[in-house]
């Protein structure tokens, strides 16, 4: 089931570079609250850092040398499995387990939080077929994009079990 809103931020905001489409996605899908921005030149990515104070994710080794130089908070991402990214960034940031409730909470194209939704508010924007075998929507309250539980959401939350679970790992390592 989708819930909203969510509990999953910590206090921790990000903003992922172009190269972390995936990653910025699956961040947004868990709850956390997650700019992408893919057209930007390193000073407006770095400047945009600082003044939300967001934790800036990139795999950009010169680009990350600049944030640490900086003095501001951001990882450098190895690109490696979502999994272990998403692992490795919300572990350097404190971030020791989800809030598998806060799932499907944020909007994955936009970021924008979701809303509940009855199927007949949704109606003319589903297609028929997902009408019929659906009772519990959610809209974007930004972009009006409409979700519901499927396939993608349970791919979702295996992987975020996955990471989860990675995440009480590392902290009873150290
Ligand atoms: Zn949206």
């Amino acid at each position: 089931m989708l819930k909203a809103p969510n509990n999953n931020n910590n206090g921790v905001t990000f903003l992922a570079d172009a190269m972390l489409g995936s990653i910025a996605r699956k961040l947004r899908i868990f709850g956390f609250d997650t700019l992408y921005v893919a057209h930007a030149h390193d000073n407006e990515i770095l400047k945009m850092g600082i003044d939300q104070n967001r934790v800036i994710l990139t795999a950009d080794k010169e680009l990350f040398k600049r944030i640490v130089k900086a003095g501001t908070r951001g990882v450098l991402v190895s690109c490696s499995s979502d999994a272990e990214d998403l692992v490795h960034i919300l572990s350097k940031n404190g971030i020791t387990s989800i809030d598998l409730n806060g799932i499907g909470s944020r909007c994955s194209i936009c970021n924008g939080l979701l809303t509940g939704r009855t199927p007949v508010q949704v109606k003319n924007t589903i297609p028929d077929k997902v009408a019929a075998c659906h009772s519990e929507f959610f809209q974007c309250v930004d972009c009006s994009k409409v979700y519901w539980e499927g396939g993608h959401l349970r791919r979702i939350r295996a992987l975020a079990k996955s990471v989860d679970s990675k995440l009480g790992r590392a902290v009873t390592a150290t």
